[in-house]
């Protein structure tokens, strides 16, 4: 019969637990006898959960203080060497290296984190240098699995595979060849599985998502070699492969010494007799047949038909779990007070998730899928609701032509129209949207979300923000000014609540990184704009000026990736739905007189292939996107775009692809490293690489900035250069944002007569 298993379960806990509990400790609160009970307690209420709703097999090793890369670095002992400390608290180690600091220990630079996969999930990168040594160090995976054990559940350690591990490790140092330090971490793993063992584990499931990738040379060999180590220490192994298909690679997956494998069956269709044969009869298949990165209910009656066969002739060696760790997904739908009953219907978090594997189970047991079509009828009814289907919304995407995602006339014709009925000076200066979200501003937000002050007693407060912002910028002589965001929450949310076919949760957390959550909103129907969103605000920013307000808008790109989308309609069509809702929202903004407008999308990078052959045609629609939402406005009123923490070499080409009049950039972190981008490729539009970091407190030099602006020109002709901060200032505060800000219209004034 069919066996259940997990991948991972949630580790924040339902109420995020774990973020109060970290938090508490970090701040000096609780100590760490009360850190371990609080954790023990989720642990205990998650395994628990998911064993009720009838998963076989649990995994242990899902939990991590902060981060599961990071818990496998202190199980390797590879810890940088400026977090090696005469502190002998392990814990506080792990706390430095992902934050820096911790409550005992001096406080050192963490260490760098980045996206796992393309998921919003962010790891902490280990650093590793050439001839790095690996030895057993900390690792509390050993005590849980006699924790669980205690409890009476039957486990499955999870470790995040060696080569992956490896893969994603940077070199710290100079370059060297990472996989020559596979032998030494594979004595280390050894270690580890040995004493598994001993604990009485009969499976360990090895994680190799990087499978799901496109390959350099070497890594295939070095999964083989990893196998053939690991298959000596007596204990079965299931590899995970997650996020995509590997089909490029099965048959190397059939010849790696493993005694089953779990394949993603969700994310692309694959097909499971091929996967059966690659597996064969003798060794597990394990099918990740229930989306474990969105927030959907199952159409389990599909499930079923598409495993029936399968589970008859494989029976104990066919297991079903999620297609990934539920670590992606919100944690229980049952907690959610305000949901309407139909949308809640068609929703599934991880305990649901974890009870449609039981459903499905059982089915198969009972060789009827009665129970399946009952619990499936809610799909089909979303499929069908008119709520979701909106026909309007729908022709006008079908509608769309090459010619909706350009604009009337080439940058050359539009930029000299912009200079002329703009007219400003070499170097414009600006900002990228928000001002200082001070405590002030946040309680009235939350006042009157909460309904305590009147609509009218809102408005007021808002307009004196902007109007303060407003003042400030003509105080620094800024250029080109903002209202500053002052009513925005989150830069996403913000629009989610003003536009169709969105909801929000109240629970929905997922961990993003360490103890920091986010709450995504969910895209359950067509997108549509029922009323202007942001043309009163900026219409009355502009009142209070003679200088230019820019308008300011969250891109359809970033909207989409922040959000959990419907899978029931492909991601460019919902691109294209919202970049309609944001064309509407541009020709308003600009007929009310604005004529200068941001569209932000730092999160274009992100929704990145993770196949790199994939990446042209996710660029061309994204690109696409974007241009539908800016192309609706005349040559004259100037489009700005602004991304963040991107890499811009691979993709530059898509980014001039999306024909913005003016990009604003995060650089000077990297002291305008990035611009180097820009020596093998001509990026033909005006530029504002942002010349201070807005993410710490320090006041920027003005000859630093000079030095900056400088670099940046012998790159770009200083006629296409704007002058910026790199992103948006709201966590920062007004006399630092003053200073700083005042510093920079310094440094733009000098280099104006400089370079005249
Ligand atoms: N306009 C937004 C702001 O200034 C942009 C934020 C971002 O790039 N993440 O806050
Ligand atoms: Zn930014």
């Amino acid at each position: 019969m069919a066996y259940t298993h997990n991948l991972g379960f949630p580790r924040i806990g339902k109420r995020r637990e774990l973020k109060f509990a970290v938090e508490s400790y970090w701040a000096g609160d609780i100590n760490q006898a009360e850190l371990h009970n609080r954790a023990a307690a989720i642990r205990q209420e998650n395994w628990a959960l998911q064993a009720q709703a009838g998963v076989d097999l649990l995994p242990v090793g899902d939990f991590a203080w902060y981060d599961h890369v990071l818990s496998t670095t202190l199980l390797l002992n590879a810890i940088p060497k400026r977090h090696q400390s005469d502190n002998s608290n392990p814990l506080d180690t792990l706390f430095r290296i992902g934050r820096g600091r911790a409550p005992s220990g001096c406080a050192c630079a963490a260490s760098e984190m980045t996206k796992w996969f393309n998921t919003n999930y962010h790891y902490i990168v280990p650093e590793l240098h050439a001839g790095q040594e690996f030895s057993l160090g900390y690792s509390e995976l050993f005590a849980h699995v006699e924790e669980a054990k205690a409890l009476g559940h039957n486990v499955k350690p999870v470790l995040v595979g060696p080569v992956t591990y490896l893969y994603l490790a940077k070199c710290d140092g100079e370059e060297f060849d990472k996989l020559t330090l596979l032998p030494s971490l594979l004595a280390v793993y050894g270690q580890a599985l040995n004493k598994l063992k001993a604990l009485g584990v009969e499976w360990v499931q090895i994680d190799e998502p990087i499978l799901t990738l496109e390959l350099p040379e070497g890594y295939l060999q070095a999964l083989t070699q990893s196998f053939t180590h690991l298959s000596k220490h007596q204990v079965k192994l299931l590899l995970a492969t997650y996020f995509d298909e590997v089909n490029q690679y099965l048959e190397n997956i059939q010849s790696f010494a493993v005694d089953g494998v779990h394949f993603d069956v969700v994310s692309n269709n694959a097909d499971l007799s091929a996967l059966d044969e690659v597996v064969g009869q003798e060794r597990v298949l394990s099918l990740g047949i229930v989306n474990g990165r969105n927030v959907w209910r199952t159409d389990l009656e599909a499930v079923y038909e598409r495993i029936q066969a399968l589970n008859e002739k494989r029976g104990d060696t066919l297991w079903l779990a999620p297609s990934c760790s539920l670590l992606h997904s919100p944690v229980d739908l049952e907690q959610e007070q305000q949901l309407d009953d139909e949308l809640k219907s068609w929703l599934a978090f991880a305990a649901q998730k974890c009870a449609e594997l039981g459903l499905v189970k059982e089915a198969l047991a009972q060789q009827s899928n009665i129970a399946l079509v009952e619990y499936s009828k809610a799909v089909k009814h979303r499929a069908q609701s008119t709520r979701v289907n909106n026909a309007d919304v729908q022709a006008r995407v079908k509608s769309l032509t090459a010619n909706d995602g350009k604009r009337h006339s080439k940058f050359a014709q539009r930029i000299a129209l912009q200079q002329q009925a703009l007219n400003l000076p070499l170097l414009p200066t600006t900002t990228i949207g928000s001002f200082p979200q001070t405590q002030d501003i946040r309680q009235t937000r939350r006042d009157f979300k909460a309904g305590c002050i009147s609509n009218a007693e809102y408005e007021q407060v808002m307009q004196e923000q902007i109007q303060f912002a407003v003042e400030q910028q003509e105080a620094l002589d800024i250029d080109v000014l903002v209202h500053g965001e002052a009513e925005r929450n989150d830069m996403v949310e913000y629009f989610g609540e003003l536009l169709e076919g969105f909801a929000f949760t109240q629970f929905g957390w997922v961990q993003s990184y360490g103890s920091r959550c986010v709450k995504p909103p969910i895209i359950w129907g067509d997108v549509s704009r029922s009323q202007p969103m942001t043309v009163r605000w900026t219409q009355y920013a502009q009142s209070l000026t003679d200088k230019y307000m820019k308008g300011m808008l969250t891109g359809p790109v970033t909207i989409l990736f922040w959000s959990f989308v419907r899978d029931d309609l492909d991601k460019p069509s919902i691109a294209n739905q919202i970049a309609l809702a944001l064309r509407d929202e541009v020709v308003d903004l600009q007929n009310a007189g604005i004529k200068v407008i941001q569209i932000d999308e730092p999160a274009f990078r992100e929704g990145m292939p993770l196949k790199q052959s994939q990446w042209q045609a996710y660029l061309d629609w994204a690109a696409y996107a974007f241009r539908v939402s800016a192309s609706g406005v005349e040559d004259a009123t100037q489009i700005h775009t602004h991304m963040c923490y991107s890499e811009f070499n691979d993709i530059i080409g898509a980014i001039a692809d999306m024909d913005a009049d003016v990009i604003t950039i995060e650089t000077s972190r990297s002291n305008m490293e990035l611009l180097s981008a820009f020596e093998h490729f001509d990026y033909p539009n005006d530029i504002g690489p942002g010349v201070y970091d807005i993410h710490t407190p320090n006041i920027p030099d003005v000859s630093w900035m000079k030095a900056l602006i400088h670099k940046a020109a012998q790159k770009i002709p200083a006629r296409r250069l704007w002058v910026n901060p790199d992103c948006g200032l709201k966590t920062r505060g007004w006399e630092e944002t003053k200073e700083a800000l005042n510093n920079m219209v310094i440094a733009t004034k000098e280099l104006r007569k400089e370079l005249s």
